[in-house]
């Protein structure tokens, strides 16, 4: 995909996850991996998702340094860097912080496998990252941690984060995930879920992995 629809697609991805109702005002952030030059389109600090612009995006290396743009990165740059660092085979992340989600943010509880599309497209159980202040190193450890070799985590008292191989999969990913988490937070309204067995685990992470190239 060329640079500038590339840019396009990011700011077409800030607006969904707004009107989905997946995100908040200044909250979020999004990022693609650039693979012809080993740098990274980011969106900027301190803009609302919504009115975003092209011109407002960021280049950024691979130490979070601007190489284009106005405007320096979102604050969350480290947490996008080292998510490519341990995942090779991700090219975008997106981080919002969406209702349901949010609530298992703040219970810090895991995403049990309450459903198929969990394993399938997620990866697995979603995990918890120990709590970190925003824009941390920490945080970016600790998310990467949990994040394993899946496409989502849950950030303590704080959101979402996702990710895929292009950016239709990170966003996928997130509707899966909020999808999901609302799942979880209804059935703890009405009492305790059945999970999947364990032989369907096995066959839909191998599924996941396959998918991924990482078996
Ligand atoms: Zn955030």
């Amino acid at each position: 995909m060329k640079h500038l629809e590339l840019r396009e697609r990011v700011v077409e991805a800030c607006k969904f996850i707004e009107e989905k109702g997946l995100n908040w005002g200044f909250s979020g952030n999004i990022s693609v991996r650039l693979p012809e030059n080993g740098l990274y389109l980011m969106t900027p600090s301190g803009l609302r998702k919504s009115g975003l612009r092209q011109e407002d995006l960021v280049v950024v290396d691979e130490l979070g340094n601007v190489i284009e743009g106005e405007r320096p990165p979102t604050s969350e740059y480290l947490m996008h860097l080292t998510v490519y660092k341990a995942r090779p085979d991700v090219g975008a992340v997106v981080h919002a912080h969406p209702l349901y989600v949010s609530v298992l943010a703040a219970l810090r509880r895991r995403l049990e496998p309450l459903l198929d599309e969990i394993i399938v497209y997620l990866g697995g159980e979603v995990e918890v990252a120990e709590y970190a202040l925003p824009g941390s190193e920490e945080l970016a450890r600790n998310v990467v941690k949990a994040l394993g070799d899946r496409c989502a985590v849950i950030l303590a008292n704080h959101g979402a984060l996702t990710c895929g191989s292009d950016l239709d999969e990170a966003l996928d990913a997130l509707v899966y995930l909020e999808r999901a988490a609302m799942v979880s937070v209804l059935c703890s309204l009405m009492g305790r879920p059945n999970l999947l067995p364990p032989e369907a685990l096995e066959i839909e992470r191998q599924l996941y992995l396959l998918r991924r190239g990482l078996s």
